[in-house]
């Protein structure tokens, strides 16, 4: 398939204007000038000309295929495996016609993400690449224990790593801190594992190739993690008991030895100071301002799944960032490239260059100047398989439709 549009986003941050991206299968064959491309695609080759932009699928570093994004998420897991099965699917479609191509689901129970990544990567589903994570780590009646993944000192630790890397993980997910989910656990500023504990599941992790991604609330629970030598930091909220503390030596560490900040912002986040009071909002806020004015490498995800984070929302996340002052050519980096490094993929996608999978996102309009654009997807293509949305439709429309996401070649 050929594909050639008004304009396409290139890893420099700028767009190559009337350009061309030539498919092989599930990969980029070439990506130039149009009329290059073309003649190098020879006649037969299938087309599309596309008036639009080009851009890399999106990569939300943060989903939860097993939560329904509802009031109560929790208590949709009382339902049998099965009929949760079929619902993740259905999640998974659902990323994919937001733009999203790679999603790293962080946590799920009875292994069921990794059947999805297993029935997206064959073929027999419409989704992202899902890098699943399978049971978090957490101790007795910790953050997500219900999850299946309670474990307590070092040998149990190791062996829930074991269990996962069989099952097969692409990162093994520890509860560092409690969270907000888990109304019978510790609170969100509270340290769940020993250090010992910390280090032995990291130990075990990295001895099996896989990285190590650490939900952290709790200000004592980031500078554990880093300590233990995690490799991305979730949420990354530095609470403590009254407040917020984020300590400029644990963030010196987090910048020095590049482990990835991977925040979770609600497509609601504009209603955060309403939440959590105009006070507290504001140094929420701050904090990412001063993470990434001081260099670290935040990465973008939304959390789906959990209360009122549905599986549409990274489009309406990412203003956020423009909220803050950041250009939109470094947010839309930090949504596919920036991503796609931090996750261990960074030799697979995220980038439009040749030899790295077909993952496309076309939407109308251009998103560098307006990331309103991203709202606005004609077409996904994942892994070479172009998937388009009916009548040039808008998210917003099929949120309230029940039109199927037609596939072709
Ligand atoms: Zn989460």
């Amino acid at each position: 398939m050929l594909i050639t549009a008004d304009r396409i986003l290139t890893d420099t941050g700028t767009y190559l204007e009337g350009g061309a991206v030539l498919l092989d299968g599930d990969a980029i064959a070439a990506v130039g000038p149009k009329a290059e491309i073309v003649r190098q695609a020879g006649p037969d080759v299938p087309r599309l000309a596309h008036s639009g932009t080009v851009l890399p699928g999106l990569i939300d570093s943060h989903v939860h295929l097993i939560f329904d994004g509802g009031t109560d998420p929790v208590a949709g897991l009382g339902e049998a495996d099965e009929v949760l099965y079929d619902r993740m699917c259905r999640r998974a479609e659902q990323l994919l016609r937001a733009g999203v191509t790679t999603a790293r689901d962080l946590g799920d129970r009875g292994g069921l993400a990794f059947r999805v990544a297993a029935d997206v990567e064959a073929g027999r589903l419409a989704g992202p690449r899902v890098l699943a994570a399978g049971t978090p780590a957490t101790p007795p009646g910790g953050h997500c224990h219900f999850l299946g993944g309670e474990v307590s000192g070092e040998t149990a630790v190791r062996d829930l790593v074991r269990r996962n890397v069989e099952a097969g993980a692409a990162v093994i997910k520890v509860m560092t801190s409690g969270g907000g989910l888990t109304k019978d656990g510790p609170s969100s500023w509270q340290s769940q594992f020993s250090a010992a504990e910390l280090t032995a599941l990291v130990d075990a992790a990295h001895a099996a190739g896989l990285p190590v991604a650490a939900h952290a609330h709790g200000a004592d629970a980031i500078a554990e993690a880093v300590g233990a030598g995690v490799d991305t930091l979730e949420h990354c909220t530095w609470m403590t008991e009254t407040g917020f503390d984020l300590r400029p030596d644990v963030l010196r560490r987090i910048i020095d030895e590049n482990i990835a900040v991977s925040l979770t912002v609600s497509p609601h986040w504009r209603m955060l100071p309403q939440v959590f009071g105009e006070e507290r909002a504001a140094v929420m806020f701050d904090q990412v301002r001063q993470m990434i004015e001081a260099g670290a490498n935040v990465i973008v995800g939304t959390d789906a799944g959990v209360q009122r984070t549905g599986f549409d929302g990274l489009p309406g996340a990412l203003p956020f960032y423009a909220h803050l002052g950041v250009p939109n050519d470094r947010i839309l980096d930090m949504a596919t490239r920036g991503c796609a490094q931090a996750l261990g993929v960074g030799d697979l996608t995220g980038r439009i260059a040749p030899g790295l999978r077909a993952d496309l996102l076309l939407v109308d309009g251009d998103p560098l100047r307006d990331l309103e654009a991203l709202r606005s997807v004609t077409a996904v293509v994942a892994a070479g398989r172009f998937n388009s949305l009916p009548s040039k439709g808008r998210i917003a429309q099929l949120r309230s439709g029940n039109k199927q996401l037609g596939e072709s070649g």
